[in-house]
């Protein structure tokens, strides 16, 4: 299955619009191939890209999913519009990462408790032991939600979509299982990429540098340490202190680029650039990593592999590395999707 974009009016594809509807829809939501009749599939709606790709790369043709939340937006500070929240209640399933990501929409959810089935997706498939913990001074949840920056976590939310897709379709089980196995593999393959891409940055200039703290995961599973100048949630404004102290950081270490996030306003690392600058040190902005949301819809990296292909050779080449060939599941998933390869 392939996303494609809703016609809806008001959507604009990568404008960074705030509170844009319906992204992705499924083409075939209302004909199941080969039947005269149309024959309605179960419906999901997921509130970020990063599950609405997994879950669709897994469905095929037998459950329509569609993201509630298009390029460029920030589910921290997400409000459901009236149309999403009427999307929820018509869906058969509502899946979310859960652990706060999602801020604004706890009440939404909690209010269709019961009504519609819902799936807390990172809670419900990685291990406690695997969670970075979270000041709750911080970020009230205690657990960073960002958990797709690391691949081998977020392969684990494979077997808890399978299971769920199935529940909804189970004539289509043994499809959603072959997918779930095919697509697993391609992420292991993934994974094992972005740990050589980043091994190739001198020791020295292996640090993180960007807005807000959704690179934890990346940075422990890939070896590079993080610095960020804001907390897990963006729900409140970077302070001076939190820009000198990150500005301290890089000043020291001698770091020759930071990043910009795609979901935030660039602000933040050009203050942090300022102060770079009067500590006497250089840095330059190494690029924008998609951080809570991944890239304009029918792209590479509006894909999740995409996305974290992008990061990857962004942080990679910004840093002084040498970015590897991608491995030959990874290239031919690009491939038959009708992507480039570099
Ligand atoms: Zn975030």
């Amino acid at each position: 299955m392939r996303f494609e974009m809703a016609e809806k009016p008001g959507f604009m594809v990568g404008s960074g619009k705030r509170g844009a509807a319906a992204v992705l829809a499924l083409g075939l939501a209302f004909a199941a191939p080969g039947q005269g009749a149309a024959q309605p599939v179960p419906s999901v709606v997921a509130t970020v890209g990063m599950i609405a790709d997994v879950a669709a790369s897994l469905a095929g043709e037998c459950v329509a999913v569609q993201a509630m939340m298009g390029p460029g937006t920030d589910p921290h500070l997400y409000r459901p519009t009236s149309r999403d929240v009427r999307m929820m209640r018509e869906a058969d399933a509502i899946f979310h990462v859960g652990f706060g990501l999602e801020g604004a929409l706890g009440d939404v959810l909690d209010g269709l408790q019961g009504r519609v089935t819902t799936l807390a997706v990172a809670p419900a498939a990685v291990p406690e032991a695997e969670l970075l913990r979270a000041d709750p001074e911080d970020f009230a949840y205690g657990v960073d939600p960002h958990l797709w920056m690391d691949v081998r976590l977020w392969s684990m939310t494979v077997a808890a979509l399978s299971e769920a897709l199935s529940d909804l379709a189970p004539d289509c089980a043994d499809e959603i299982a072959a997918a779930a196995e095919d697509y697993r593999a391609r992420l292991a393959a993934l994974h094992a990429w972005v740990g050589d891409s980043i091994a190739t940055i001198p020791e020295g200039h292996r640090a993180l540098v960007t807005a807000h703290d959704a690179f934890a995961y990346y940075a422990r599973a890939y070896g590079i340490d993080e610095v960020a100048i804001q907390g897990l949630s963006t729900e409140s404004e970077a302070s001076i202190a939190d820009i000198r102290e990150a500005a301290e950081a890089v000043a020291t270490r001698g770091v020759p680029a930071v990043f910009i996030e795609t979901t935030i306003n660039p602000r933040t690392i050009e203050a942090l650039l300022d102060a770079v600058r009067n500590r006497g040190h250089a840095a330059r902005i190494g690029g924008a990593l998609y951080s809570d949301a991944m890239g304009d819809t029918g792209t590479r990296d509006g894909t999740y592999i995409g996305m974290i292909i992008a990061n990857t050779r962004t942080i990679t080449a910004a840093l002084g590395g040498t970015v590897p060939d991608l491995p030959a599941p990874v290239a031919q998933w690009l491939e038959a999707r009708g992507f480039a390869i570099d």
